[in-house]
């Protein structure tokens, strides 16, 4: 891309803008982050769709009508998928105990699903996804995968939500035991960050 673009991130998120802001810095391109506080705030989006780009587009679409000329919306919405749940908790992550539920009756919620499932079977991926509305209200998907399982008992106090519970492929510790540096060099999130830093090398 050759002229500076800002791109405003549709979370309240503080922590989310930061990581983002902080990889597209080190990627050299001329974007600045901004979050959806400089612009009010994040306005209240009911995330009713089926699919994790269905949610991400109506934050980004949300935050759109908000934009100054020229600038972009970024939405991202994630989750953990785990294929002998058939995809769930999948959207529903953040509310898979029920509406209100915390990150602890999640995990709970989790472990008691699987109680039975022998530990070949518990495979499972986190996924994100970002919608970009470029300046011509154009939208651009971006996907970031991250393939683990789910052990038996929670292991580790960092991270958030299931990062107690999954292990990434190709190591042995949870995401709560690696740390930020390991985990934001696989996660979802950085794989969908790095997608969309490619795009953006080639074609904006
Ligand atoms: P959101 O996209 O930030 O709203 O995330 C939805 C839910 O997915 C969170 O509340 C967590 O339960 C789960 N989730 C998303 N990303 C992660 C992660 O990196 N670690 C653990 N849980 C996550």
């Amino acid at each position: 891309m050759t002229q500076n673009t800002t791109i405003y991130l549709a979370t309240g998120n503080a922590h989310k803008v930061e990581e983002i802001a902080a990889m597209l810095a080190a990627s050299g391109l001329p974007v600045k982050v901004e979050s959806a506080k400089a612009l009010g705030g994040m306005p209240e989006v009911d995330e009713n769709g089926k699919t994790f780009a269905a949610n991400a587009r109506l934050k980004a679409e949300a935050l759109a009508s908000k934009l100054p000329e020229g600038a972009w919306a970024l939405a991202d919405d994630s989750g953990l998928c785990v294929n002998i749940l058939s995809g769930a908790p999948g959207i529903l992550s953040a509310r898979y105990a029920g509406v209100g539920s915390t990150d602890d009756d999640n995990n709970r919620r989790l472990m008691d699903e699987l109680a039975m499932v022998p530990a070949t079977r518990r495979t499972a991926k986190f996924v994100c996804c970002f919608v970009l509305l470029d300046r011509q209200g154009r939208e651009h998907i971006f996907t970031g995968e991250c393939p683990g399982r789910i052990i038996q008992t929670r292991r580790g106090l960092g991270g958030f939500g299931y990062d107690p519970l999954f292990v990434p492929e190709g190591y042995e510790e949870t995401f709560a035991q690696l740390g930020e540096e390991v985990k934001n060099s696989i996660s979802h999130r950085a794989r969908a960050v790095q997608a969309l830093i490619e795009w953006l090398k080639g074609d904006a």
